[in-house]
């Protein structure tokens, strides 16, 4: 639909939504849309995943944070474009959800991702720096904890809450100095914090 470019359409074709949604949902799962995982959760839509990643510019060999591992769908595809020398660490608040991410993503030969339970609302200091961070949870406000856990280059996308909706920013750490551009408004569940 034009939202992913090349590399995140070759990552998204690897992985199989219908792996990562409940069974009774099975029949929706190339639908574009949002879909409920339980514990008031949902998978975000593909479409809202492909441009996020496109504007992440997620590359090979890349160490990755993600926080709200949901369903494990977009952990998947980070796997994917990261590769086997890269590493993605997912961090989910949810027992339930982390258990029900690591059965589906054992459907998958993934070796370079790393599950944790706990909040990502300050990103994830055992694993930093990162190269790349992406919230699938809205923040109230920017997660500057987890923007100091950037490399020199790195970027971090989050959807940040404004009131009747939310936007996306994208922030970039250029030689440590740091840019904020302001993306799309989205909807996501919010970030406990
Ligand atoms: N990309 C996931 C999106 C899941 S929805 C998917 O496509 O399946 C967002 C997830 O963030 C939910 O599973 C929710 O439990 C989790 N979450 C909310 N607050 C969190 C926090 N502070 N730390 C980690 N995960 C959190």
């Amino acid at each position: 639909m034009g939202y992913a470019d090349k590399r995140v359409a070759d990552a998204m074709r690897k992985v199989d939504r219908k792996d990562f949604v409940p069974d009774e949902l099975r029949s929706l799962a190339y639908v574009d849309t949002p879909l409920v995982i339980g514990h008031e959760q949902t998978t975000s839509a593909p479409s809202i995943i492909a441009s996020m990643l496109r504007s992440l510019e997620v590359g090979k060999g890349m160490n990755v944070l993600e926080v709200g591992t949901g369903s494990g769908y977009q952990t998947a595809i980070l796997s994917e474009l990261v590769g086997g020398k890269g590493s993605v660490t997912s961090i989910e608040i949810v027992p339930e959800l982390v258990r029900f991410a690591r059965a589906n993503l054992a459907k998958y030969k993934l070796t370079n991702i790393s599950l944790v339970q706990g909040s990502g609302a300050g990103g994830y200091a055992k694993g930093a720096p990162f190269d790349r961070i992406i919230y699938s949870a809205a923040a109230t406000r920017m997660p500057q904890k987890a923007v100091g856990q950037l490399n020199e280059s790195g970027k971090l996308i989050v959807p940040v809450d404004e009131g009747l909706w939310q936007r996306l920013y994208l922030v970039e750490s250029k030689g440590g100095r740091i840019e904020i551009k302001a993306l799309e408004a989205v909807v996501f569940v919010p970030l406990k914090e």
